[in-house]
């Protein structure tokens, strides 16, 4: 049974006793899904149906053809394993606020259920959607392995404070999942297939950041992923995972970012594997802890990709800095190619808009050059997220406004010695990455790739 403290309700309506939906958004699976468990607890109830829905909305921020192809993959798995299921899987298209509203009453639901997310547009949706209807809308978080809101009740100052609030919970919530059943209501009609040839072809979306070949989306490659990375590269992911010349990361957060996999899974499976310690902890602290340290930020400030959003200290420190002259200035189109002096960042650049994923080494020192090299903090901010949403696969997330934050405005971070533009926020330069990895063996992995042409 679902914990009842990863529930919220979204209004104060009543739940009827009609059939039941979970409207899918951030996560695109069946099992280990704590909101498909609830919403089949709660049909199961009432004896009436249940269904799954996921609304396409018309356009979707700096969402690219590369996004899509990789989310479309897992929505065809989840529409399979439901039919087996026998859960009806139904897509919507248009605004949350006209589809849901007019499904439930064309289905005669009495509870909408849906999953978490803090980042603004998305929460929007679900408080529209909430004013909407006659009938309660519950959210879920099924993304986090300790609830959000039961993590911490405020903004954490940063992970040494977060730390010890998922540890005490983590007994209670880092548990096995229920399996979601086939439905045995007798009113469930005929499952319609859905044609995904006629839905790609529909979506009017920028088509420049092209599919990823190296890495398949969906539930199924995503777990393939995950037994991999125990079998290959979990043992050494302590001592590797900031080489960007080296492959030991995981490489699992496209599949957490569209939900493909479930974090708590990951974690359960890391915990069993025949590795170390200490890479099970490095690898864990990364995956809990700063992953859902990065939805706290997201969820508790208003402001999460402003500078207003930064602590006062660096708040401070932007202001006294904002007149000082830059080396090198570069527009959003000139970072797009990939064309500054800087042969380190551009070859970043490239490896994140060839492959969909830069390493994670390589995004602070990109990011903290964007501040560098742009006229202010804010444009710094913009041009950052513009950029990660567009081309990294995992982009749009929690984790992509809190490593901007974090590289430029020194979110989570703490001061450090004060210099021109930077002031107190962490530096980073090439001669360090020097000393830390090849840096000339990255920079001709990246030399012949060809960046999107703006010119
Ligand atoms: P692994 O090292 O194998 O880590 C496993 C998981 O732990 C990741 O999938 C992720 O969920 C979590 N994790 C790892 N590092 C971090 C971190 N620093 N903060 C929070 N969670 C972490 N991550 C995204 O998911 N989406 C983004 O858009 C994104 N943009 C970033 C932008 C910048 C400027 C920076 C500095 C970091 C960004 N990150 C982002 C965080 C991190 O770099 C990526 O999560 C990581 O590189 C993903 O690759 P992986 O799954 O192979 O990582």
């Amino acid at each position: 049974m679902i914990d009842i403290r990863r529930i919220r309700a979204r209004n104060a309506k009543p739940i009827e006793q009609g059939a039941v939906v979970y409207w899918m958004q951030r996560d695109q699976r069946v099992q280990d899904n704590w909101a498909l468990v609830y919403a089949q607890e709660e049909a199961l109830k009432t004896g009436k149906v249940l269904y799954v829905v996921f609304n396409l909305v018309p356009t979707f921020g700096t969402t690219t053809l590369r996004h899509y192809d990789f989310m479309f993959k897992g929505l065809k798995e989840v529409e399979q394993e439901l039919a087996t299921l026998l859960i009806p899987f139904i897509l919507l298209h248009g605004e949350p606020d006209v589809t849901i509203p007019s499904f439930v009453t064309e289905h005669g639901i009495g509870h909408v259920i849906t999953d978490f997310n803090p980042l603004h547009f998305t929460d929007l949706w679900r408080e529209k959607v909430a004013n909407c209807l006659d009938i309660r809308l519950s959210e879920v978080d099924a993304h986090n392995v300790v609830p959000c809101w039961i993590a911490s009740p405020k903004e954490e100052f940063a992970a040494y404070t977060f730390r010890p609030k998922i540890h005490k919970h983590l007994g209670e919530f880092l548990t096995q999942f229920p399996k979601v059943q086939k439905q045995t209501c007798s009113q469930i009609g005929a499952l319609n297939s859905i044609d995904w040839a006629k839905v790609q072809a529909s979506i009017k979306t920028d088509t420049s950041a092209v599919p990823i070949s190296w890495i398949v989306g969906g539930g199924k490659a995503g777990h393939k992923n995950l037994k991999d990375f125990c079998d290959q590269r979990l043992e050494q992911y302590a001592t590797k995972r900031n080489d960007p010349n080296e492959n030991f990361l995981s490489h699992l957060s496209p599949y957490l970012h569209f939900g493909q996999v479930s974090a708590q899974r990951i974690a359960l499976t890391i915990k069993n594997a025949d590795v170390p310690k200490d890479s099970k902890d490095t690898y864990l602290e990364e995956l809990i802890v700063r992953r859902e340290l990065a939805d706290n930020y997201c969820f508790y400030n208003a402001n999460y990709d402003r500078v207003a959003g930064a602590h006062a200290w660096a708040q401070k420190s932007i202001t006294e800095h904002v007149s000082d002259a830059r080396d090198y200035i570069y527009t959003k189109e000139e970072f797009e190619g990939a064309v500054t002096h800087d042969d380190l960042w551009n070859a970043a650049q490239l490896q994140m808009v060839k492959e969909g994923k830069m390493h994670g080494f390589m995004r602070m020192y990109w990011a903290k050059k964007i501040l560098e090299w742009t006229p202010d903090v804010q444009t710094a901010i913009d041009t950052a997220l513009y950029l990660n949403d567009t081309y990294e696969l995992d982009g749009t997330d929690p984790n992509g406004v809190v490593g901007v934050m974090w590289s430029i405005c020194g979110v989570h971070d703490r001061a450090w010695t004060n210099r021109p533009v930077f002031g107190k926020i962490r530096y980073m330069n090439y001669n360090g990455c020097k000393r830390k990895f090849d840096v000339k063996a990255y920079v001709e992995k990246y030399s012949n790739v060809v960046a999107r042409s703006l010119f």
